[in-house]
């Protein structure tokens, strides 16, 4: 058992069985074959091929959610405190897991024209936003969205316009924000409708890059990013920003692959599906041990991503989900498995505070640096109008004098003004222009001349103008980004429903509470039973020892079959590992026949010292034909001047040994 230090926390599971759908129900009599007890978190589960007489299995997770859940309850339950939490700066992730056809989708993403449907991600967006503007106004938020997709071990940017031909992204690692996607497309979101929209375009990009959609989605995993980045002064008057990374997960569908009887590419393609998934299984299997030193993150793409979420800085639910089904009792019970295991993980959350790469710092910079730009402009159109008007040229009359301390809110104001005095200006210039053309008493030569003046002058006027329009443009762009605590971004505040969301909340937690207690009560029944128990009589004792015996027994026959299955499933596992062996070996012997009878001996020796194995990208690559470093040049300057040396010789030959002096691989032949 791993030491429980005081930040320690562990992985979060909950449990959902989606009701029978029309088919199931018209299968027969046999119905549903998972049970729940919503009350203690526990799914029990029968064997639809045993005898009555055998035992059920019994589960117990954080929470579970049966046919009739709602998906705001489920949201309340178990995704809301996760998200309050990437508010304040944690990292969070939740992810779906179970076979295909059992909700997670529906979990994940729900129906989104419903409300009463809407799943884990749209609610998501609801609570970010809501927060954000019921938040203080000393709080600026920066909040971006990526979406990426995993298939056949290639990460693809969902969000990329190029998607269908996009090349596939390389994972990267930095100390300060842990794995990342190298490249990977981020979209700055200000409301709920933009996120949304953004969540839109990769669900579209994924429909159309699947020929088969269904078979698409259960094949691939596809992970929703959100970071919500708030700067706020702390007691030391200076800002800090807190960044929340949230990943929202639709894995791929937990059912076995079926491998045997494909070959070649085929074999490949089913290898890759499986990979993800099955190295998932054995981070998992690993991190809930506690015992075995070695978690292989580095064995998929998706594990590397999730590193920070299985057994790292982040807090984490995971929702496994069931199908009612008889017939898909093996895969139901595998499910329950892996997400019993999962409760074991223990993970070290703690909130990221002022980290280097925090793009909201950047943001704020950045606005701030064209803000003193535009003040600059004004500063210096201020300057050349006194300029002007003090050569004495005509005056306007409603001349005004502004305050110098002009602070952030002024400043829309002081951009408008600018624009006006760009006007007023070009006014002028054209009364100007007027005046000259109406001089009868100007030569006409003058006048060409003063006129060609007043148009460079308005031409001036009009690139400057120009600048700075666009460097307004630029400002109020950037700073529409940031989204201010207090604005009010969402229209539904109003009291009463604050009110209701409030009342929700509570008793969801009271819920989650209720059952916790629950849990520890039925636990610390078993053991203290025995406690309590004196004996009047022989006979009693022999009766509560009886009873107690059997009880032990059932429990010992559920643990016997618990390991049996256990043992067949790795029985099986392992019969399936071994003819994928046989297959690839087969496959190793065919290309070894090719190469040792038709490649010539000196060429395949060529090829293998140029090839080196990079276990980033998991490939074989080759090596550049010389390395560039170490290559030698040998200048033989004689060969150049045969004759006698010249002038050039003498020339050539100093040229290469300034060469030399910066390039160590230069050997100079005199
Ligand atoms: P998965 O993503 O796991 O393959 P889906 O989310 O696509 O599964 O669900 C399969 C079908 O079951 C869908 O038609 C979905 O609407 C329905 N479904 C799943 N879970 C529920 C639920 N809790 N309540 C009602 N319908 C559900
Ligand atoms: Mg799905």
């Amino acid at each position: 058992v791993m030491s429980k230090n005081k930040s320690s926390e562990s992985v979060k599971v909950v449990v959902r069985c989606r009701p029978l759908n029309r088919k199931e129900e018209s299968n027969g009599p046999a119905g549903s074959i998972v049970q729940m007890d919503l009350r203690l978190g526990q799914v029990i589960l029968r064997n639809p091929r045993a005898p009555v007489s055998e035992p059920q299995k019994t589960f117990t997770f954080d929470a579970v959610y049966d046919a009739n859940s709602k998906q705001g309850d489920l949201y309340d339950e178990s995704v809301r405190p996760l998200i309050d939490s990437v508010l304040a700066g944690f990292n969070g992730t939740i992810f779906a897991y179970g076979q295909t056809g059992t909700g997670k989708t529906y979990t994940m993403q729900g129906a989104w024209m419903d409300p009463q449907k809407r799943g884990v991600i749209p609610n998501a967006f609801d609570h970010i936003f809501t927060h954000i503007s019921r938040s203080q106004s000393d709080k600026q938020y920066l909040v971006r969205a990526s979406y990426l997709e995993i298939y056949l071990e290639e990460v693809l940017d969902l969000l990329d316009p190029n998607h269908g031909n996009a090349r596939p992204l390389e994972l990267r690692e930095s100390p300060e924000s842990g794995v990342y996607v190298r490249d990977l497309t981020s979209c700055v979101c200000k409301s709920i409708k933009e996120i949304e929209e953004v969540m839109n375009v990769g669900n579209q990009a994924r429909a159309v890059a699947a020929t088969d959609m269904n078979e698409h989605s259960s094949r691939s995993h596809a992970l929703f990013l959100i970071t919500v980045e708030c700067s706020q002064p702390g007691p030391d008057g200076r800002k800090h920003i807190r960044v929340g990374r949230l990943n929202l997960v639709d894995l791929a569908g937990s059912e076995r692959q079926a491998k045997t009887g494909v070959q070649g590419e085929r074999l490949k393609e089913a290898a890759k599906i499986n990979l993800s998934l099955s190295a998932l299984g054995n981070v998992i299997s690993a991190l809930a041990d506690g015992r075995s030193g070695h978690v292989p993150y580095r064995d998929s793409k998706l594990t590397r991503l999730l590193q920070d979420s299985l057994g790292g800085n982040a807090k984490t639910v995971m929702v496994a989900t069931l199908g009612p089904a008889p017939q898909h009792y093996d895969e139901t019970l595998t499910t329950l498995r892996y997400a019993n295991r999962a409760k074991n993980i223990q993970n070290q959350p703690r909130v990221n505070e002022d980290p280097k790469d925090a793009l909201l710092r950047e943001f704020q910079m950045e606005i701030a640096r064209l803000r003193a730009q535009l003040h600059h402009r004004k500063w210096r159109t201020k300057q050349k109008k006194e300029q002007v008007d003090g050569e004495g040229w005509e005056r306007d009359g409603d001349e005004e004098t502004e305050g110098e301390e002009e602070d952030e809110e002024d400043e829309e104001e002081g951009v408008e003004k600018e624009a006006e005095e760009y006007v007023k200006q070009e006014q002028r210039l054209e009364r100007e222009k007027q005046d000259i053309r109406e001089d009868q008493f100007m030569l006409a030569d003058e006048k060409q001349r003063l006129l060609g003046e007043k148009e460079r002058m308005m031409g001036v006027l009009r690139k400057e103008q120009e600048a700075t329009e666009q460097l307004t443009a630029k400002y109020k762009a950037m700073e529409s980004k940031l989204l201010v605590g207090g604005k009010n971004i969402i229209d539904h505040t109003n009291e009463q429903q604050k009110m209701l969301e409030g009342k929700r909340h509570e008793i969801a937690e009271q819920t989650r509470s209720e059952r916790e207690i629950q849990q520890q009560m039925l636990v610390r029944d078993e053991e203290t039973v025995e406690l309590r128990e004196t004996f009047t009589s022989l006979q009693q004792e022999v009766e509560a020892k009886t009873k107690k015996l059997k009880k032990l027994y059932a429990k010992l026959q559920c643990i016997k079959a618990e390991i049996q299955d256990v043992n067949d499933e790795h029985v099986r596992s392992r019969q399936e590992l071994e003819q994928t062996q046989n297959e690839l070996t087969r496959e190793l012997k065919f290309k070894y026949l090719i190469i040792e009878n038709f490649i010539p001996p000196e060429e395949k020796n060529k090829i293998m010292n140029r090839l080196t194995f990079d276990p980033e990208e998991d490939q074989w690559k080759f090596q550049p034909l010389v390395p560039a470093e170490r290559s030698v040049w040998v200048l033989d300057v004689g060969m150049l001047f045969p004759s006698e040396p010249s002038d050039m010789y003498f020339k050539t030959l100093q040229i290469l040994w300034t060469l030399q002096e910066k390039r160590e691989n230069i050997i100079i032949v005199k």
